[in-house]
C-alpha cells in the first residue's frame, strides 16, 4: 500500500513538475480599469492581451481586434488591474513563504539575505519557469564585517563556500575578504550585493548606530560589485553609516531610520533610493505582562526607530526621494507583508497611489527591473493583480486580490469566493 501511494505521489509530482514549465497559453482580460500610478490617470474599460508570459497589448475594450488563437478570455466587469506587487526587502527562504507572497499578489521580491543560498535556489526555480515561485532577486552571501558573530548564524554560507573558509577565522573580513565574498556571489549569478554599514537593530548583541564594515571594506565591496555590474544595497541606520555607503556608491539604503536632512539630500543628489522597512519595526512582538530587561530595551529601541523613521520619511518625501516598500519579512504566516508596508507608508504621508507606486513602478525602477516589471504596459512581464475595487480608495482592498497572474499564468483565482 505504501509503495502504491508512493508511486502515485511520484506521478503527481512529475505531472506538477512538467506543467510547471509549460509556456502559458494566451490570455485576454476584458473590461478592466488599469492603475497607472500617482502621476497618470487610470485607464477605464481596457483590454489586456497577454501571450508568452508578456503583456502584448493594452487597448480600449471598444476596439475590435483579433485575439490570439486559443486565448482564454476573462471579462473583469470593471475590476481593477494593478501591476504585481514588489517587496524590495524580503528574507523568504522556503516554498511556503513564496506561496504566501504570490497568494497576496506579490510577484517579485528582492532577497536581502538568507542564511544559506535559498534565494539563489528560488531564483533558479523561477528562471527555469516554475509557476509557483515569484521572481526573486537574490543577494547571496552578505558582506558583513564579522560574519561569524552576526545573528542570524551565517556559518552555513561558509560550508557552501569552502574557498572563503579562511575568512571565518579572521577578526574582520578586511578588504580582500569583502572583494572575495562579492566574487563568489557573482559566480552564483546574484542580482544584488548586500553590505552592512551599521550593526543590526533587532538584536541587543548589536548596535545600530555603530559602524559594521569600515570605509575601506565598504568601498572595496562596492567597487568589486560595480566592476561586475551588480548593484549594491546597504543595511544602514545612522547618518554616518548611510553617508559612507552612499559615498561608496550603493544604490539603495535599507532601514535608514536615523537619517537626517543632510544625509537625505546626499541620497537625493546621488539618486539613491530609500527602503525604510517600517513593517519590520511594527512587527515586533507586543510587550508581555512581565517583560525582561532585554525585552524592555528592544521595545524602547523599536519605538525610537519608528518615531525617527517617520521623521526621515517625511523629509525624504518633501525632497522627492524615491521611497520603496520593503518589509524585512520571511513571509511566515505571522510576518508582515508588503501590503502592511504600503499602509505604513500611506500613514507616513504618501498618498494611497504613491504608496502603491512604492511597491510597483518606483520599486521596479530602484531595483533596476523596470524594463520587465512594475507597470501594465506592452512588452513587460504579465505580472498582474486584479481587485474588485480601486485600492486607492481603501488600501485594505489590496488584502483580497480576485486574481493573481504571474508571467501570464493565473496563480490564484478568487473570483468565485464570497466577499
Ligand atoms: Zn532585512
Amino acid at each position: 500500500m505504501r509503495s502504491k501511494a508512493g508511486m502515485m505521489m511520484i506521478l503527481a509530482l512529475l505531472a506538477i513538475n512538467s506543467s510547471a514549465q509549460e509556456p502559458s497559453s494566451p490570455l485576454v482580460l476584458e473590461h478592466a480599469n488599469v492603475f497607472r500610478g500617482s502621476k497618470s490617470p487610470s485607464l477605464h474599460d481596457m483590454t489586456i492581451v497577454v501571450s508568452a508570459g508578456r503583456i502584448e497589448r493594452v487597448q480600449t475594450s471598444a476596439r475590435k481586434t483579433r485575439y490570439p488563437q486559443l486565448a482564454r478570455r476573462i471579462d473583469l466587469h470593471g475590476a481593477w488591474l494593478l501591476p504585481g506587487l514588489i517587496d524590495a526587502h524580503v528574507h523568504v527562504a522556503d516554498i511556503a513563504g513564496v506561496h504566501r507572497m504570490l497568494a497576496l499578489g506579490i510577484t517579485t521580491g528582492r532577497s536581502m539575505l538568507t542564511t544559506g543560498y535559498e534565494d539563489v535556489g528560488l531564483k533558479a526555480l523561477y528562471d527555469r519557469g516554475d509557476k509557483d515561485v515569484p521572481d526573486i532577486l537574490a543577494a547571496g552571501f552578505p558582506v558583513v564585517a564579522r560574519p561569524m558573530q552576526i545573528k542570524p548564524d551565517l556559518s552555513s554560507l561558509f560550508l557552501d563556500n569552502p574557498d572563503l573558509d579562511d575568512i571565518r577565522f579572521r577578526d574582520r573580513i578586511g578588504i580582500d575578504g569583502a572583494q572575495r565574498i562579492v566574487l563568489d556571489n557573482a559566480k552564483r549569478h546574484v542580482d544584488w550585493i548586500k553590505v552592512f554599514a551599521n550593526g543590526r537593530a533587532g538584536v541587543l548583541s548589536a548596535e545600530p548606530t555603530e559602524r559594521d564594515l569600515n570605509d575601506s571594506e565598504l568601498v572595496a565591496a562596492v567597487l568589486q560589485a560595480q566592476a561586475l555590474a551588480i548593484p549594491v544595497a546597504a543595511h544602514a541606520y545612522s547618518d554616518e553609516g548611510v553617508s559612507a555607503a552612499v559615498r561608496a556608491g550603493v544604490r539603495t539604503i535599507e532601514h535608514g531610520s536615523l537619517i537626517t536632512e543632510p544625509t537625505i539630500k546626499l541620497m537625493k543628489a546621488q539618486g539613491v533610493c530609500f527602503v525604510p522597512t517600517l513593517s519590520a519595526f511594527y512587527a515586533m512582538p507586543p510587550a508581555t505582562a512581565s517583560p525582561t530587561p532585554d525585552e524592555n530595551a528592544l521595545a524602547a529601541r523599536d519605538k525610537m526607530m519608528i518615531q525617527h523613521s517617520h521623521e526621515a520619511i517625511a523629509i525624504a518625501y518633501r525632497l522627492g526621494l524615491n521611497i520603496v516598500a520593503g518589509t524585512d519579512s520571511s513571509y511566515d504566516a505571522d510576518e508582515p507583508t508588503v501590503i502592511d508596508e504600503i499602509k505604513h507608508l500611506a500613514d507616513s504621508g504618501l498618498s494611497p497611489a504613491e504608496a502603491i507606486e512604492s511597491a510597483t513602478a518606483v520599486s521596479s525602477s530602484c531595483l533596476r527591473i523596470d524594463k520587465l516589471k512594475g507597470a501594465i504596459r506592452a512588452g513587460l512581464d504579465a505580472d498582474m493583480v486584479v481587485y474588485a475595487k480601486d485600492p486607492t480608495i481603501d488600501l485594505h482592498i489590496l488584502e483580497k486580490p480576485l486574481l493573481v497572474i504571474t508571467r501570464g499564468n493565473i496563480y490564484a483565482d478568487n473570483q468565485g469566493a464570497t466577499p
